[in-house]
């Protein structure tokens, strides 16, 4: 049974500049214990998505279920949840103690269990030592940690997080994650975290939901989201640097099928090919292919399955180097490819590409899905 479900969920807002609704159709089922991602661009509809949840904003049409109760018209209070905010969302005139216990004293819980269970957690976050001062007299990471604290004495049975870490610097942003993953595993919870952040999305999430416009585009794990992007915007969104894509067509030679442009004719692996890419011969389509999964050489005579290019710009990032490269692609885009840091190409020289046909994938043109 999923803990939480959110079954055609709607939001469309009163004042809205726009006529699309700000989330769509919108479907999810959250395991006990799960620690879901929703990611997308600044507006996607997240937020809102998390609110409804939450109960901070009205849901326009659609059911939300937490434990198989219907929870639309359920004040925030009731909904067995607890938020942790940007902003910390702390009272600045009071303790991080009294912060911690305010929740608490709402549901008249009686003051000892109070005193033990903030000092508890607030032990298991390490801000035993400063539950005396104010929000304001500690840093940005343990003020962060108060509000987290906050979340955790309710013992609720979600968390609902909305871009908890973005208010702090990269340090320790990366610090904090950590520690809600450690915190997830040691508490169990299940948790709703709201990122405009790849990264985040990409390390913290069991399953990542990935929104644009309002309307998710996939929901999947970590992995597949990389490995197998339903459609282009997923491709470019997830990875850094993101998918390349290059316009081309698909034929058919001799029982090979071959992606093919001006610069290239790349056998596509017959063990890849679905009947589903055989209805695409002799039709135009997009070819992805992620920047490590190109590699590069010197030399004078490329092979079949191989193209040249010229190096535009090559940017050395630690262990790798990031080589973009310019094929006279008709949209004028370069590709770029993830090579290691020892291979040296200089501005302008001609090289030899291969692109690693095993994870070429195809888009429709029109569409704009994987085909494969
Ligand atoms: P995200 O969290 O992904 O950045 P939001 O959920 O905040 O996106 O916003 C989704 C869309 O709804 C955006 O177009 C935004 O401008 C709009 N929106 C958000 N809040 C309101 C509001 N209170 N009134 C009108 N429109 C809103």
């Amino acid at each position: 049974m999923p803990q939480v479900s959110l079954k055609k969920i709607y939001k469309t807002y009163p004042n809205a500049k726009n006529a699309a609704p700000a989330v769509q159709d919108f479907n999810l089922e959250v395991q006990d214990g799960e620690f879901i991602v929703l990611v997308g661009p600044s507006g996607c509809g997240k937020s809102t998505t998390l609110r409804m949840i939450a109960g901070l904003e009205s849901i326009t049409q659609g059911e939300i279920y937490i434990d198989s109760k219907l929870i639309n018209n359920l004040p925030p209070k009731d909904r067995d949840i607890a938020m942790v905010f940007q902003n910390y969302a702390l009272y600045p005139n009071l303790t991080n103690f009294e912060n911690m216990a305010f929740g608490l004293r709402l549901r008249k819980v009686e003051k000892y269990k109070i005193n033990e269970l903030v000092a508890s957690k607030a032990r298991e976050l390490e801000i035993d030592n400063l539950l005396d001062r104010q929000p304001k007299d500690v840093s940005g990471g343990q003020r962060q940690r108060v509000a987290l604290g906050r979340a955790i004495v309710r013992e609720p049975k979600v968390f609902l997080m909305d871009e908890p870490l973005s208010n702090l610097d990269a340090k320790m942003r990366v610090q904090m994650r950590v520690e809600i993953m450690k915190l997830h595993q040691r508490l169990g919870a299940t948790t709703i975290y709201v990122t405009h952040d790849q990264i985040e999305a990409m390390t913290m999430g069991h399953r990542i939901v990935i929104m644009n416009g309002g309307i998710v585009q996939q929901v999947d794990t970590p992995d597949e989201i990389y490995n197998n992007p339903a459609n282009r915007f997923i491709g470019s969104f997830i990875g850094s640097p993101p998918m390349n894509f290059i316009f081309g067509r698909l034929v058919g030679e001799s029982g090979q099928i071959y992606f093919s442009n001006s610069h290239m004719y790349l056998p596509f692996p017959k063990e890849r090919v679905t009947p589903n890419i055989e209805k695409y011969i002799d039709t135009d389509v997009v070819g992805g292919i992620r920047p490590e999964a190109l590699s590069l050489r010197t030399g004078t005579e490329r092979q079949k399955n191989e193209f040249y290019a010229e190096v535009d710009v090559s940017e050395l990032v630690g262990a790798d180097r990031y080589v973009y490269l310019n094929i006279n692609q008709r949209n004028r885009e370069s590709l770029v490819a993830r090579v290691p840091a020892k291979e040296r190409y200089e501005i302008g020289s001609r090289v030899i590409g291969q692109a690693d046909m095993d994870f070429f994938h195809l888009f429709d043109v029109n569409t704009e899905q994987r085909i494969h």
